[in-house]
C-alpha cells in the first residue's frame, strides 16, 4: 500500500447543508457507525452550540463505542474584537467533548473587509487566538481555510499569511477549501503544490462541486502533495454538493495506489453508499462511478457478448471489488446471447438460431414499442417466453370487471368497489372487494374469485405499485407503465403492465402476478422452478 490519505467525512455537517437533506440524531447516528464500521478516520459532525439537535447528537454519540473514527466538531474563529475564550460559538464547540475540532477562518481579503467587515490584521489574530484557545483546551486543531484558493489568487501574500499563521499556532493539519468551488483542476494542482512546498504540515483539501470538477480536483490535490481529503460520502452538500468521496476513494485506492480505508472495508462501499442515500431519503445517482445502480450495467448487445467473453472488455474494474453488482438489461439490444440464457431456462434444448429465438425478438421489440420495459420486471419476461413458446395454458379467464369509485367516501377506510367475473376451467365466479382506491379493490376482488379454485393465492399481497406516465406525443392518450411487486411471504416477484388506462395496465400486471405464483408454485412442486 502507498501514501496513507486521511479520510475526513462531511456528511453531517456540509453534507446536511444541502437541499433536501435533514437528519435526524438517530440517523446521524446510524451514519456514525457505518462510516466507523467502514474505516472512515474523521467525521465531521456539526457544533453543538449551533442547535439543539446537534448537543443531543454529541451526547448520545458519546455513548457509542467507535472502533477507530474521531468525531470532529466544527465551528469558526472567534468573532471580532473579542477573546476567544468570551466567544459563545468558540465555546460551545468544546461541549462536543471530541478530540479533534475543526476551525474555519478567512483567507481571502476581500471576506474580511467586505464580509465580516474587520481588519486584515484583526483577522490574523482571530486565527491566531482561537487555534492558541483551542491548544490550551487540548483540542488537536484542523484548520479549514475558507476561501483558500480565492484567497490566493486575489491577495497571495495574505492568504498564505493565514496559513503561516494557523500552522504556527499549533494544528493537526491545514485544508485548503475551494467554498465557492470554481476553482479549475490545474489552478487547484499548482496552487496545492505550491502550500505543501511552503508550509511544514499535513495539508487537506476541501472541494465542492459548482464547475462539476470536485472529484478531479481532490485527486489533483493528492497527486500535489496533499494527505488530507474532505468531502461527503455521496457527494451531496452545499449548492451542487461536496467532492464526492465514494469516487475519491475508489480512485485512489482501487485505481491508484494511496490508503484511504483499510484495504477489506473497500467491498463494503456500494452498501455503505447505498444506505447513506437511504437514510437521507434521496435516491444515489444510479450514474455513479464505482457505487452507482448503472456503473457495471450493461445493455448493448455486443457489450454484453464482450462482458460474457471477458468482462475486461467492457469494465474498468470487476464490481465485487467494491461491492457492487454487474447487471445484464432485458432489452430489445441486449443482444440474443443474453435472451438464449433467460429461454434455455424454460426451454434447454432452444438454440440462438433457431425459430423460436427469432419469433421472440420481434415479439419482444413489439412490446419495447408499446411501451413496455423489463428491467425490474423479469417474471413478466419470463411469462412472454411461456407465451411465445407455447408453454403456457391459462389458469383462468378474466371475463368481466367493474370498478366504483367514491368520493366523499362513506367509509374512512374504503374509497372504491370492484366486481370481477372470472371462469376458471368453465366454471364461472364473480366476487367483489372494498378497497382504498380502484386498484386496491380490483386486486382483492380479482383474487378472492380465484381463491377458492386456488387457495395458494391467500398468501399473495402487493408489496410496491408504482406508475410511470410515459412520454408520449399524442397528449391527450398518453400511456402508463404500472410496476407491481407481489409477496406470498416467501417470494417476491414483480411484474409490468402498459396501456393509456391506469386500471387497465394495473390489471395486466395483477393477472400476470398471479399467473407467475401459479406457475411457480407448479414448477416447485415439481422441482424444477426457474
Ligand atoms: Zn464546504
Amino acid at each position: 500500500m502507498g501514501i496513507k490519505i486521511d479520510i475526513y467525512d462531511s456528511t453531517l455537517r456540509d453534507g446536511a447543508q444541502g437541499e433536501g437533506i435533514s437528519f435526524s440524531v438517530l440517523d446521524k447516528l446510524n451514519i456514525v457507525k457505518e462510516l466507523d464500521e467502514l474505516g472512515v478516520p474523521f467525521i465531521e459532525a456539526g457544533n453543538p452550540g449551533s442547535n439543539p439537535k446537534d448537543l443531543e447528537f454529541f451526547e448520545e454519540v458519546q455513548k457509542i463505542q467507535l472502533k477507530q473514527a474521531k468525531l470532529v466538531a466544527f465551528g469558526s474563529t472567534r468573532r471580532k474584537n473579542i477573546k476567544a475564550c468570551d466567544d459563545v460559538n468558540v465555546q460551545s464547540m468544546l461541549k462536543a467533548n471530541t478530540e479533534y475540532v475543526a476551525i474555519f477562518g478567512k483567507s481571502w481579503d476581500f471576506h474580511v473587509t467586505d464580509i465580516i467587515n474587520t481588519t486584515l490584521d484583526e483577522n490574523i489574530n482571530m486565527i491566531e487566538d482561537t487555534i492558541t484557545f483551542m491548544n490550551e483546551q487540548g483540542k488537536k486543531v484542523v484548520y479549514d481555510a475558507e476561501h483558500f484558493f480565492d484567497g490566493y489568487k486575489n491577495n497571495k501574500e495574505y492568504a498564505l499569511l493565514t496559513l503561516v499563521t494557523a500552522a504556527k499556532s499549533g494544528v493537526d493539519s491545514i485544508v485548503l477549501c475551494d467554498t465557492n468551488g470554481g476553482t479549475s483542476p490545474s489552478e487547484v494542482a499548482e496552487i496545492t503544490k505550491d502550500i505543501v512546498s511552503k508550509l511544514d504540515c499535513k495539508i487537506g483539501i476541501h472541494c465542492h462541486d459548482d464547475i462539476g470538477t470536485a472529484v478531479a480536483n481532490t485527486l489533483l490535490a493528492v497527486e500535489a502533495g496533499a494527505t488530507h481529503v474532505q468531502g461527503t460520502m455521496i457527494g451531496f452538500g452545499e449548492r451542487c454538493g461536496n467532492a464526492n468521496l465514494s469516487l475519491v476513494i475508489g480512485n485512489l485506492q482501487v485505481k491508484g495506489d494511496y490508503e484511504c480505508l483499510p484495504p477489506e472495508s473497500i467491498e463494503n462501499l456500494t452498501s455503505v453508499a447505498t444506505y447513506i442515500a437511504e437514510t437521507a431519503n434521496i435516491i444515489l445517482n444510479p450514474s455513479m462511478g464505482f457505487v452507482g445502480k448503472h456503473a457495471f450495467t450493461h445493455k448493448g448487445g455486443m457489450h454484453i457478448d464482450g462482458i460474457n467473453k471477458n468482462s475486461r472488455s467492457f469494465e474498468h474494474i470487476s464490481p465485487e471489488i467494491v461491492g457492487n453488482t454487474r447487471r445484464f438489461l432485458m432489452s430489445e439490444v441486449a443482444g440474443r446471447t443474453l435472451l438464449l440464457k433467460k429461454v434455455q431456462k424454460i426451454m434447454p434444448s432452444i438454440e440462438k438460431s433457431s425459430p423460436e429465438t427469432m419469433a421472440l425478438m420481434d415479439r419482444l421489440k413489439e412490446l419495447e414499442h408499446e411501451g413496455y420495459q423489463f428491467e425490474g420486471a423479469e417474471s413478466t419476461f419470463e411469462l412472454i417466453i411461456r407465451k411465445q413458446l407455447g408453454k403456457y395454458t391459462p389458469f383462468f379467464e378474466m371475463k368481466y370487471f367493474k370498478i366504483m369509485g367514491e368520493k366523499p367516501s362513506v367509509d374512512e377506510k374504503f374509497s372504491a368497489y370492484a366486481m370481477v367475473k372470472v371462469n376458471v376451467e368453465g366454471e364461472d365466479k364473480i366476487s367483489a372487494a372494498e378497497g382504498d382506491g380502484p386498484v386496491n379493490a380490483l386486486d382483492k376482488a380479482l383474487r378472492k374469485s380465484l381463491e377458492g379454485f386456488y387457495p395458494e393465492l391467500k398468501t399473495v399481497h402487493l408489496t410496491d405499485y408504482k406508475v410511470r406516465v410515459l412520454d408520449s406525443k399524442d397528449a391527450t392518450a398518453a400511456k402508463v407503465r404500472v410496476l407491481i411487486t407481489s409477496s406470498d411471504g416467501e417470494h417476491t416477484w414483480s411484474t409490468v403492465g402498459v396501456s393509456t388506462d391506469v386500471i387497465d395496465a394495473s390489471l395486466i400486471a395483477l393477472v400476470d402476478s398471479i399467473e407467475v405464483k401459479l406457475i411457480s408454485d407448479l414448477e416447485r412442486k415439481a422441482n424444477k422452478y426457474i
